[in-house]
C-alpha cells in the first residue's frame, strides 16, 4: 500500500538523515541531503525528493549506498531507493554557523564546514608547530612559512601538490593560523573546492551571485582545498567563477594558496590561462616521509595525546606504516585506544595485529593489473578476456580503456609494460587510452563517477 508521505515518513527521514550525516561529508550533507524528504514510501520502496538535479546527480553517482544503509539503519530492512526532483518552497540557505557551535567545533578539532564566510573553520592542531619539518617537506613548509609571514608579497599563487595524507591541508591551514595570529584583521578563508562550488551552486539558485563575488573581494588570504575538483565537479562554470575570484584576489595583491593531488600540469582544466596562472607562483611537493621521520611524527603525536609509548613501538609502526601520514595516526590511535581501554602495555607481536588491518591497507594499495581488469569486466558486464583480447567492439574498448587508465593511475607500471600486459598493445595506445578517459573524466559527470567507484573499490580491499 502507497502512503503519500504519511506521518510515519517524515520521522523515518529525520533518523535516516541524522544517521546519514555521521557517514558523508559534512558539504555533501549541508549541499545535498540537508533538504530532502521522502515524497512516496511504500513496503520495499522509497522514493526521495531532492531539490534539483545537480543533487539527484550527485547522490546517486555517489551516496546510493549510504542512504541505503541509512534507511536501513532506521527501517530494519532493505528498501529499493529511487531519487526525484522535488523543489519545495521555502527552502532555506544553509544556515550561519551558531557561536556555540562554532566553540565547540574549535574545541574537538573538526571541521564543520562553514563560517559566516562560507569557509571551513581551521583545525587547531594543523599548525606549524605540530608539523614536523625533513627534506620530504622542507621547501614547501619554507615556502608556506613565507607566506605566512608576508602574504600576498612573496610566492603568489603558492601550489602545494602531493598523494593524500602527506601533509597539504595542515600547511594550508598552519598558513591560516598564523597569518590570524600576526595579523589579527586579515580575512583569512578556507574552503575546499568542493564547497567553492557548492556555495556558488547556491548563490546561483538563490540568485545571489553578487553577494557570493562581493564576499570575495573582502578576502586577504584565500587557501583552496583539493582544487582537483574544481573542473571534475560541474564543468565550465565552477572552474569559470573560480578563475574570476582568483584573478580578482591575485590582481589586488592578496594571497592565494593552493592545495591540490596532482601538480598543475597534471589538472584537467578546460581554461589554459588558468593553469599557466597557478604555475605563476611557487609549486611545491611533498614527498613520502622517511623511517626516521615518521617516528619523529607519531612521536609528537604521542606527546600531543599525552600518552608515553616506547620507541621500539614507534619504530615498529613507522616501518609497517609508509606512504599516508593520516594512516600512521589512525594507527596510533588505535594502539592509544587498546592500551586506555585494556588498561595495559601491548607487547610487540599485539601491536603488529593491531595495526594490520592498516599496514596491509596500505601494501596492497599497490592495486594489480589483472584485478584491475576483473573490476572494470564485472562493472562493464564483458569479460577479461574480451578485455585483453584484440576485438574492437565499441563496449570492448571502451571497457579496455578504462582498464588502462586505471592500470596507469593505480600501478607503477610503466606505459610499456601496460601496453604489454593489455595484449601486446604499444605505448602509444596505451596513451592515447588514457588521455581519452581522462579527458572524458572532465566533461562528463558519468566518466567521472565510473572512474571514481572503481578506483575505491580497487583500493579499498
Ligand atoms: P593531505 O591534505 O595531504 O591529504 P593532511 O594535511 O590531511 O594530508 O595530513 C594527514 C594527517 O597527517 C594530518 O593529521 C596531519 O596533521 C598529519 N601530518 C601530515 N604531515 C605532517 C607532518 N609533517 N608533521 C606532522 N603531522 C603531519
Ligand atoms: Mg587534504
Amino acid at each position: 500500500m502507497a502512503h503519500s508521505a504519511t506521518a510515519g515518513s517524515d520521522e523515518i527521514w529525520a533518523a535516516t538523515l541524522q544517521h546519514l550525516r555521521s557517514h558523508v561529508s559534512d558539504a555533501t550533507y549541508e549541499g545535498f541531503l540537508r533538504h530532502t524528504c521522502i515524497i512516496d514510501y511504500e513496503d520495499g520502496r522509497v522514493v526521495v525528493g531532492v531539490p534539483n538535479g545537480f543533487a539527484r546527480d550527485w547522490l546517486q553517482g555517489r551516496h546510493m549506498d549510504d542512504i541505503r544503509a541509512s534507511l536501513y539503519a532506521a527501517l530494519g530492512h532493505d528498501v529499493e531507493v529511487h531519487l526525484q526532483v522535488f523543489p519545495h518552497e521555502g527552502v532555506p540557505p544553509p544556515p550561519p554557523l551558531l557561536p556555540a557551535l562554532r566553540a565547540e567545533v574549535a574545541e574537538r578539532g573538526i571541521g564543520y564546514p562553514y563560517d559566516e564566510f562560507g569557509a571551513a573553520v581551521l583545525n587547531p592542531r594543523y599548525t606549524f608547530e605540530n608539523f614536523v619539518v625533513a627534506d620530504c617537506n622542507r621547501f614547501a613548509h619554507a615556502a608556506a612559512m613565507q607566506v605566512a609571514k608576508a602574504p600576498g608579497q612573496s610566492y603568489n599563487p603558492l601550489f602545494i601538490h602531493s598523494r593524500a595524507g602527506l601533509g597539504k591541508t595542515h600547511l594550508m591551514q598552519a598558513i591560516g593560523h598564523m597569518v590570524r595570529d600576526r595579523f589579527p584583521h586579515a580575512q583569512v578563508v578556507y574552503v575546499s573546492a568542493e564547497n567553492f562550488v557548492n556555495h556558488m551552486i547556491s548563490a546561483i539558485r538563490e540568485n545571489t551571485m553578487d553577494a557570493f563575488r562581493a564576499r570575495y573581494r573582502r578576502v586577504d588570504v584565500w587557501l583552496v582545498d583539493d582544487i582537483q575538483f574544481i573542473a571534475a565537479i560541474e564543468g565550465p562554470a565552477s572552474e569559470e567563477e573560480f578563475f574570476h575570484t582568483f584573478n580578482t584576489l591575485y590582481e589586488t595583491d592578496k594571497q592565494v594558496v593552493i592545495a591540490s593531488d596532482a601538480p598543475p600540469r597534471g589538472l584537467r582544466l578546460l581554461n589554459e590561462r588558468l593553469r599557466s596562472r597557478l604555475e605563476m607562483g611557487i609549486v611545491a611537493d611533498l614527498r613520502c616521509p622517511d623511517v626516521e621521520t615518521r617516528v619523529a611524527i607519531l612521536e609528537k603525536k604521542a606527546a600531543a595525546e599525552h600518552v608515553d609509548l616506547p620507541r621500539e613501538v614507534l619504530e615498529l609502526v613507522a616501518k609497517r606504516i609508509e606512504s599516508n601520514i593520516r594512516v600512521l595516526e589512525g594507527a596510533l590511535t588505535k594502539i592509544c585506544a587498546y592500551i586506555s581501554l585494556t588498561d595495559s602495555a601491548p607487547s610487540l607481536a599485539l601491536i603488529e595485529e593491531l595495526i594490520a588491518d592498516y599496514s596491509s591497507a596500505v601494501n596492497e594499495s599497490h592495486v594489480s593489473m589483472p584485478e584491475i581488469v576483473d573490476a572494470v569486466a564485472e562493472r562493464l558486464g564483458v569479460s577479461a578476456e574480451e578485455i585483453l583480447g584484440p576485438r574492437r567492439h565499441k563496449d570492448l574498448s571502451w571497457a579496455r580503456q578504462v582498464a588502462i587508465y586505471l592500470s596507469r593511475e593505480l600501478t607503477d607500471s610503466s606505459l610499456a609494460a601496460i601496453g604489454h600486459f593489455f595484449g601486446g598493445r604499444d605505448h602509444s595506445t596505451v596513451l592515447h587510452s588514457y588521455n581519452k578517459v581522462a579527458d572524458l573524466l572532465a566533461e562528463d559527470r558519468r566518466v567521472l563517477f565510473l572512474i571514481n567507484e572503481l578506483k575505491s573499490q580497487l583500493t579499498a580491499q
